[in-house]
C-alpha cells in the first residue's frame, strides 16, 4: 500500500524543485537530524560526482538513520576512492555504439538519443556517472545529425530518450524532438527512461502530458525505482496522470548491496509498484562502473534472490533479472 499521512509540502515547479536540490551535505545533515560528523561525506568523491539531491525524494528518507536505503543511494562516501580491478569509466564501452552526437544505436530496432545530460539526482552507482555529455550535448543542428541517422535507418522501430535524465529537458525542447520523430514514417514508438518522476513527481505537468499525450507514437515510461520507500503517494500520483494519456508504466531497478540485496525487500518493491500502477520490468546486475564496486551483489546471490521471487510472486510482478555486456546487441537474462 502507498503510505499515508505525508506532509503536504507546498506546491511547487518541477523546475523549482530541480534548482533547489540538497548539494550541500551539511544540510543534508541537518535535514536528517544527524550529525554531520557521522555522515561519510567524502569530498574527493564528491568531486568526481556531485552531492545532489532532490526536496520530495530526502523527504521520503527516515530521519536519524545513516543507513537509510534512499540515503546510501546518494551519499558521497570514501569507498568509491577504493580502485577496483574490472571497475572502469566506460563500463559498457558506449562510445563504440555512438555514430553520430547524441545517439547511441547498440540495440536492434532502437536507438537511444541522450536528451539531456543533466539529472535531477546523483545517483551513487549510476553507470554513466563518468560520461562524456560534454561531447554528447546536440544542439538543434546536430539534432538534425541524429534525426537523419534515424530515418536512413528502416530497422529504427523504436526511440529511446535517455541520459542524463532526458526529462530534465524543457519542455519545449522534448516537444519538438517528438514531433520531428513523429515525423519518421518508420518510428512507431517512443520509450523515455527517467528517473525525475520518481524524485520530482512534480515534473509530470500540464505541459508535458501535453506533447506525451498527444503523440500518435506508441508510449512508455521506464522509471528506475530501487526500493519501496521511493515510492509515495506523490509519484503514485504523478504515475496516474501518465496512465490517464495513454503511457504504459514500467520499472527498471539495480541491484544494490546493503539497499535492496533482501527477498523481503525485493517483494515489497514489487507489491509497492503495482500499488502505483507501474510493472516490474528489469532487476539488473550492477555495472562495473568505477566507484561503485561497493554497491555489487554477486551473480550467484543475485540468481537466489530471483528465484525467491519467483517462488513468493506472480509472474508479472517478478523482474526479468539481467546484466549488460559490453557489445552485446541485447541484455542477457541470467538465472
Ligand atoms: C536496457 C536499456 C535499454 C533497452 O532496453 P530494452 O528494453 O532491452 O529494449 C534502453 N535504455 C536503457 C537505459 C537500458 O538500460
Ligand atoms: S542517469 Fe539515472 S542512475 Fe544515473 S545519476 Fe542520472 S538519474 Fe541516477
Amino acid at each position: 500500500m502507498i503510505p499515508q499521512g505525508i506532509p503536504a509540502r507546498q506546491p511547487c515547479t518541477w523546475q523549482d524543485e530541480l534548482a533547489s536540490a540538497i548539494r550541500d551535505p551539511v544540510e543534508l545533515a541537518v535535514r536528517l537530524d544527524l550529525d554531520p560528523a557521522v555522515l561519510d561525506c567524502t569530498p574527493d568523491a564528491m568531486a568526481q560526482f556531485p552531492l545532489r539531491v532532490p526536496r520530495p525524494y530526502l523527504a521520503r528518507m527516515r530521519r536519524g538513520d545513516a543507513a537509510d536505503p534512499l540515503l546510501l543511494q546518494v551519499l558521497p562516501t570514501a569507498r568509491e576512492l577504493d580502485q577496483v580491478p574490472g571497475y572502469g569509466s566506460d563500463p559498457l564501452r558506449e562510445h563504440a555504439a555512438n555514430p553520430v552526437p547524441g545517439l547511441i544505436h547498440k540495440y536492434h530496432g532502437r536507438v537511444l538519443l541522450l536528451a539531456s545530460p543533466a539529472c535531477a539526482i546523483h545517483c551513487r552507482y549510476c553507470f554513466r556517472r563518468h560520461f562524456d555529455y560534454a561531447a554528447n550535448t546536440p544542439g538543434r543542428q546536430q539534432w538534425h545529425q541524429a534525426l537523419a541517422y534515424i530515418r536512413n535507418d528502416p530497422s529504427i522501430a523504436e526511440v529511446i530518450y535517455s541520459g542524463g535524465d532526458p526529462l530534465a529537458a524543457s519542455d519545449t525542447m522534448l516537444a519538438w524532438l517528438t514531433g520531428q520523430i513523429e515525423a519518421i514514417p518508420q518510428v512507431r514508438r517512443l520509450r523515455i527512461h527517467t528517473r525525475l518522476p520518481v524524485v520530482i513527481p512534480a515534473r509530470i505537468d500540464q505541459a508535458l502530458l501535453h506533447w506525451l499525450g498527444s503523440s500518435r507514437l506508441g508510449r512508455t515510461l521506464v522509471l528506475h525505482i530501487n526500493h519501496a520507500n521511493e515510492i509515495d503517494r506523490e509519484v503514485a500520483a504523478a504515475v496516474q496522470r501518465l496512465r490517464d494519456c495513454g503511457v504504459t508504466v514500467l520499472n527498471q531497478s539495480v541491484l544494490l548491496a546493503g539497499i535492496n540485496d533482501c527477498g523481503e525487500r525485493l517483494v515489497e518493491l514489487s507489491e509497492r509498484l503495482f500499488s502505483a500502477g507501474i510493472l516490474p520490468y528489469y532487476l539488473h546486475l550492477l555495472d562495473p562502473v568505477a566507484g561503485a564496486a561497493h554497491f555489487a551483489v554477486t551473480r550467484e546471490r543475485a540468481i537466489a534472490l530471483h528465484q525467491g521471487l519467483l517462488a513468493r510472486l506472480p509472474g508479472y510482478l517478478v523482474p526479468r533479472l539481467v546484466q549488460e555486456l559490453q557489445g552485446h546487441p541485447h541484455k542477457l537474462p541470467l538465472g
